[in-house]
């Protein structure tokens, strides 16, 4: 590994000034994707600006929804006695990602920026326009059986990996942004890409941007569930999943939240089928039409063609326990 430079700072605004001096300067928090990258020879950093110190770990609740630090490990949010009572769709996206161990490290705000998990892209004898822009994607004509069905271009078609990232999709969370500007808050909706002509770019953070925290402006929800569908039942990716959301006034929906993970360079919400969904009876039927309407639009490649069944399945599957139509 190359060696690189190493800082503590103690404030926000201090580490983006770190960052600011040095352009081949990245900021490091649990380290669990970043590292990896280094190891490998994909990121080589001159600088690592370690936040760890930065105030950046509360999880607090009000009227209007719940204030998450960047820096608040995946584990404490997923078993925060309040986020598992009135958010159990993030604890259960939580603890579908990844293994303990990973998520005893891993924070929120990691969890936003962790790179795919195309094997082309950890691969540096192979071809991949996201890690070197111009060179080619391997995955079009290569092996691309975790790949996406919604969004992709010809220059990529990888997806975003994270569990996480789904559920907040869902959630309508805001993610909030410090930088040398100022601050800025983004709908998690626009914060992710899809990749274009530049997949190199997988969100729209700025260069010396700090991710500080997400807000999620809603209230409890109970009739929810996140679907993750995966090769093996712990630390895998997903083939694909669901984050379904309902609010129910008896056995009527009143509004539907869902979006997908797996399928695309970013979380994908399912508006189309939330519009549908809504004033509707639950039933299996309805749910099976869910899927069924989600799938418009959705390409798949030489293997995994499989994703256009199994994703309408999932969509009808997670809303049928989210409804408590089905147990889980
Ligand atoms: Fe690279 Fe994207 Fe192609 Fe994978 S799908 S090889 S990440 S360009």
């Amino acid at each position: 590994m190359k060696q690189f430079q190493y800082v503590r700072p103690t404030e926000a605004g201090l580490a983006i000034n770190a960052l600011l001096k040095d352009s081949g300067a990245k900021f490091v928090a649990g380290g669990t994707n970043l590292l990896d990258l280094m190891k490998r020879g994909i990121e080589a950093p001159e600088r690592l600006v370690d936040i760890n110190r930065l105030p950046l770990k509360e999880i607090t609740k009000n009227d209007q929804g719940f204030n998450i630090g960047a820096l608040t490990l995946n584990s404490s949010l997923a078993e925060h006695k309040d986020i598992r009572k009135d958010l159990p769709l993030l604890s259960q996206a939580l603890l579908a990602g990844a293994s303990a161990q990973l998520r005893n490290m891993a924070t929120v705000g990691g969890n936003l920026l962790q790179r795919t998990r195309c094997p082309y892209f950890y691969d540096t004898s192979m071809p991949c326009n996201k890690r070197l822009p111009g060179s080619g994607c391997g995955a079009l004509k290569g092996f691309n059986r975790m790949h996406a069905i919604f969004g992709a271009s010809e220059h990529c078609i990888a997806v975003n990996p994270s569990d996480m990232n789904v559920a907040l999709s869902a959630l309508d969370a805001i993610v909030q942004l410090s930088g040398p500007k100022g601050k800025r808050n983004i709908p998690i909706q626009d914060f992710h890409r899809l990749p274009g002509d530049r997949p190199e770019l997988d969100s729209v953070i700025g260069k010396n941007e700090l991710i500080t925290g997400i807000s999620i402006p809603t209230s409890a929800l109970k009739h929810v569930h996140y679907l993750k569908i995966r090769d093996r039942s712990s630390y895998a990716f997903a083939l694909v999943s669901v984050a379904a959301a309902l609010d129910l006034e008896g056995t009527t929906i009143r509004w539907a939240s869902l979006a997908m993970g797996g399928v695309a360079h970013k979380p994908w919400r399912l508006t189309e089928v939330e519009t549908f969904l809504a004033g509707q009876q639950i039933s299996a039927g309805l749910f099976q039409e869910a899927g069924t309407l989600a799938m418009r639009g959705a390409k798949a490649y030489e293997h995994n063609e499989f994703k256009l069944k199994l994703a309408p399945l999932s969509i009808g599957h997670a809303l049928s326990i989210a409804s408590g139509l089905v147990k889980a």
